[in-house]
């Protein structure tokens, strides 16, 4: 029988970057659409381990089937970490992504420090418990937007080694490099290794 995993994620474009990369690792994965009465799991924890596995271990509870869950977060040295766990809500809860851009570049706008990472944490909750995954993205923040592609911070982010930002690259050089990227292939490495089993 197949071993099934859910993916707790209700954005198509990250479970469409997560089944390319685990495709072929004999899993069966199911998406939180079969579960449409599933709770929005509240990301109140301060870490992104934290949230990461409250929502892993929420909806393994209430699927019984073994979930993976990620979250994401941008750490600038210059602000000691921030806006790390609260990216998402860094200009307020109602802010979008170019807010949050808006307020970042304030914020450093007299740094000359302007290192930065993306961070990506999976959770994987099983019966045996809750494993930790892990993909960093060095690089700076830029002085101003560059590029019209990606979502988020990505306008200014330029990874380490590349002249570009993330949002003037394409997908498949994005994903290559990042954050979600690296977590996502020791996560499949794991499965396909056969250490951690869904
Ligand atoms: P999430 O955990 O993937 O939902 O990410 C939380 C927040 O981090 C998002 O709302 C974005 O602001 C930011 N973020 C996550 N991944 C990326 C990325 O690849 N590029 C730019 N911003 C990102």
């Amino acid at each position: 029988m197949p071993q099934k995993l859910l993916i707790s994620t209700r954005n198509p474009h990250k479970l469409r970057e997560i089944m390319a990369i685990l495709e072929g690792s004999g899993v069966e994965l199911v998406s939180l659409e079969a579960f449409p009465d599933a709770h929005d799991v509240v990301e109140d924890r301060p870490t992104l381990e934290g949230n990461a596995a409250k929502k892993a271990e929420e909806l393994f509870a209430l699927t019984g089937l073994h979930t993976m869950a990620d979250d994401t977060g941008l750490e600038v040295d210059a602000l000691a970490g921030a806006p790390g766990v609260r990216s998402a809500r860094f200009a307020g809860d109602e802010a979008d992504a170019a807010a949050n851009r808006r307020l970042l570049l304030e914020r450093l706008a007299a740094a000359d420090d302007r290192r930065a990472r993306f961070r990506t944490v999976i959770a994987l909750t099983t019966p045996q418990g809750t494993r930790f995954f892990e993909g960093t993205c060095e690089g700076v923040i830029t002085r101003e937007e560059r590029g019209h592609g990606g979502f988020g911070y990505d306008p200014i982010f330029r990874p380490d080694g590349h002249a570009e930002t993330f949002a003037e690259m394409d997908a498949a050089t994005k994903n290559a490099i990042s954050h979600r990227g690296r977590a996502l292939a020791a996560f499949a490495d794991a499965l396909l290794r056969g250490e951690v089993r869904p």
